[in-house]
């Protein structure tokens, strides 16, 4: 709907019609904020709604068909075909330009017992209503599977919701886009909150009786659970696009160029289901994200509407948290940067997110992954309270614009004792990071 709505900026109503489909019931909302409508910190489920479908209708003329899975794709005839649910008829549409933002396919275990009631996924506002459902029905016991964010901010929502929260993760720690080092305080940041946490455990199956679920069975143990919610990860959702002859990449997603047209003249593709281009390891990935989504969309809708513009890539940015604990990742992690080819060094140092004396003052440890050969700043990993993850952004900058820890030493971060020591962690870090840099050369 970015990408449709930018258009519509471009061309008028008279100059560019546009049909949107969506096999759901809504437009346009932040997914991102499920698991906290589910923890109750935000209360309002309509306030995730950016722009309804009577919105787009009403004031950007965007014929919006809800309930319409788009079945197939026909690049010679120019057409989709799409079923529509409340019919049950299927409709034809011809096109002279396509955009494809399918977004991610969630994983979902092939597993005996898998498909029982109450084992739950949360990609779509639709799957968060049937957990907000569930929730409704008084669980005592709930087991979240998989450890990335989405685990994490569920098992954060669990939690505020009053239930018994078992995590299981496969991985030795959790949030495994970290390296193992950080991603172990988000172990201890779960404990701490009263998750039980399993790592290095695979689920193997789930006990059901009259088709619900009752328990999680692992390689280990078996966990009894009211409702299991899966985040064990997504995939680019490029089925219909491969069956098409659309070129499907190394990472997955679709192979789409920096303005995000795929090689099939007039078809483009955005957010989830396109490769972007990491600006470090300088490979295509499929990462999802929202912030890449939106920025792609508003990037295809100005090319659909006849403008130029081009997507710069990405260097995978992201922020996540478990209660009071803050999580934060840019560029690559010194595994990341390994297995792209680079020697990297790391420094890891702890600080406060405060002057140490100024009350509020909390723990927080920065990790700094450069290049050993250029001290190139290669990425940052972040694990604090209050005011930890938002100073990823600083790194963030230094990485997109190839900066050297030299650079960014001396950065003009700000400094006032209620948000910072006189040293920003971030630059305590490149500080000692430098060090190992001299020390490896
Ligand atoms: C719980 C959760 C928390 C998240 N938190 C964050 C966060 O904090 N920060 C962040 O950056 N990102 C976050 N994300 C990721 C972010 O929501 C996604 O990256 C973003 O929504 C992707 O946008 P998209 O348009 O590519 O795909 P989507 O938003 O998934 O939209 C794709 C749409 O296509 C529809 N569709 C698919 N196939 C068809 C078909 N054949 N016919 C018709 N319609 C079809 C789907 O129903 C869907 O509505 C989160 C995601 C989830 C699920």
């Amino acid at each position: 709907m970015s990408a449709a709505s930018q258009a519509r900026r471009m061309r008028g109503p008279d100059e560019l019609e546009i049909v949107a489909f969506e096999r759901g019931g809504f437009t346009s909302y932040s997914a991102c904020g499920i698991p906290y409508w589910l923890g109750r910190v935000v209360r309002d489920r309509d306030s995730l709604i950016a722009r309804s479908p009577e919105t787009f209708r009403r004031d950007y003329h965007i014929d919006v068909r809800l309930r319409h899975e788009v079945t197939a794709i026909d690049l010679d005839a120019a057409t989709v075909t799409a079923w529509d649910a409340e019919t049950g008829r299927e409709v034809t549409e011809g096109f002279d330009l396509l955009m494809l933002g399918l977004g991610a396919r969630p994983l979902r275990p092939q597993l005996p017992g898998a498909d029982a009631a109450g084992i739950l996924g949360v990609q779509t506002l639709g799957d968060a209503l049937e957990v907000a459902a569930a929730l409704e029905r008084d669980p005592r016991r709930a087991v979240v599977v998989g450890g990335g964010y989405i685990g994490l901010e569920m098992a954060e929502a669990l939690v505020r919701r009053g239930l018994e929260v078992t995590l299981v993760e496969q991985r030795a720690q959790p949030m495994s886009s970290l390296d193992e080092d950080m991603g172990a305080l988000v172990a201890d940041a779960l404990r701490e909150v009263g998750v039980v946490l399993y790592t290095g455990e695979s689920v193997t199956g789930f006990e059901t009786s009259d088709g619900a679920v009752r328990a999680v069975v692992t390689e280990q143990r078996t966990l009894t659970a009211d409702v299991v919610v899966l985040g064990l990860g997504v995939r680019p959702n490029v089925a219909l696009a491969d069956s098409a002859g659309l070129p499907v990449g190394a990472s997955g997603a679709l192979v789409v160029d920096r303005r995000l047209a795929t090689p099939a003249p007039g078809v483009w593709a955005a957010g989830d289901c396109a490769e972007k281009f990491h600006r470090v390891s300088r490979r295509p990935v499929a990462i999802a994200l929202g912030t890449y989504a939106n920025k792609e969309g508003r990037t295809a809708g100005i090319n659909l509407g006849g403008g130029y513009a081009s997507f710069p890539g990405v260097i995978g940015t992201a922020a996540s948290k478990i209660c009071d604990v803050e999580v934060a990742r840019t560029g690559l992690t010194a595994a990341e940067a390994r297995a792209a080819g680079f020697v990297p060094v790391a420094a890891t140092v702890d600080s406060t997110t405060r002057a140490s004396y100024f009350p509020g003052a909390s723990p927080v440890k920065v990790k700094l992954v450069a290049d050993a050969g250029t001290g190139h700043v290669l990425g940052a990993q972040i694990v604090g309270r209050e005011g930890a993850a938002k100073r990823i952004d600083a790194v963030a900058l230094a990485v997109w614009n190839e900066m050297d820890l030299g650079e960014l030493i001396n950065a003009d971060l700000s400094y006032a004792p209620p948000f910072s020591p006189l040293w920003d962690p971030v630059l305590i870090a490149a500080r000692k990071a430098a060090q190992e840099v001299t020390a490896a050369t």
